[in-house]
């Protein structure tokens, strides 16, 4: 499967049963038992994020670009923490679920913006550059191509999350229960943090703080890189 494949099968997947199932992770509903766990997890992740943000007490001079923002779930409580937030997503669905959660919570339509666009389509300059659990989606080459798009939006920063390639994880992944359930999901890729941490530093960034969140399914690791 070519990258343009890959990235066609995930617009469709979180405009249908994509959505349907993120939504409900992403939300306070009631779900079943892995669902409850991937929740928690990514939780877990994005409160780390919201930490390391709020400990430089620099938040409300900040324009935040939240690649691949999902419904919101970074992308609304940074608003409500006083960041000008450009939040987009490739599917439409999760940017219009998105909007609704950004109008009930915050009771205004401009803080975050949302927009539909593919992260690759992104211009314009931002002091941080955040891109939570998305490069899971794509192979290492097309996530090598999205990060240093990434890197040039960002002034000062940017963070990412990904799933970490390593020998459990991958044998997890080959027995199939990193993600149970074939037809719940799209492909998952995993990277090696090296490659990663590679391609940001051939782009300028030097990592500076890290974080590794492991539940029963869900597995992210979070790297923050500034400019060197
Ligand atoms: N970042 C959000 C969060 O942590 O709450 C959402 C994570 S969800 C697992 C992955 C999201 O990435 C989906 O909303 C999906 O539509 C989006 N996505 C996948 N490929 C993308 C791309 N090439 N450009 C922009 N968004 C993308």
């Amino acid at each position: 499967m070519n990258a343009a494949d890959d990235k066609t099968i995930v617009r469709e997947y979180f405009n249908s049963t994509g959505f349907d199932r993120w939504r409900r992770i992403y939300g306070d509903g009631e779900v079943n038992k892995v669902q409850l766990d991937i929740r928690n997890g990514h939780q877990q992740t994005v409160d780390t994020v919201i930490g390391w943000l709020k400990a430089d007490k620099n938040l409300p001079e900040l324009s935040i670009c939240d690649a691949g923002c999902g419904v919101g779930s970074l992308s609304i409580p940074l608003a409500a923490d006083g960041a000008k937030v450009y939040a987009s997503d490739i599917s439409e669905k999760m940017v219009s679920e998105g909007k609704d959660r950004a109008l009930q919570t915050l009771g205004n339509a401009e803080n975050p913006i949302f927009a539909v666009q593919d992260l690759e389509s992104l211009s314009g300059s931002y002091h941080t550059v955040i891109c939570l659990d998305v490069l899971i989606h794509y192979p290492q080459e097309k996530a090598d191509e999205m990060i240093s798009h990434l890197c040039s939006l960002a002034q000062s920063r940017i963070i990412l999350s990904f799933a970490p390639k390593t020998c459990a994880l991958s044998i997890l992944k080959k027995i199939g229960s990193f993600f149970p359930g074939a037809s719940k999901t799209t492909r998952a890729y995993l990277h090696r943090e090296a490659d990663v941490v590679k391609i940001l530093e051939s782009n300028g960034f030097a990592v500076q703080r890290q974080a590794f969140t492991k539940t029963r399914f869900y597995f992210s690791r979070l790297l923050e890189a500034t400019r060197k």
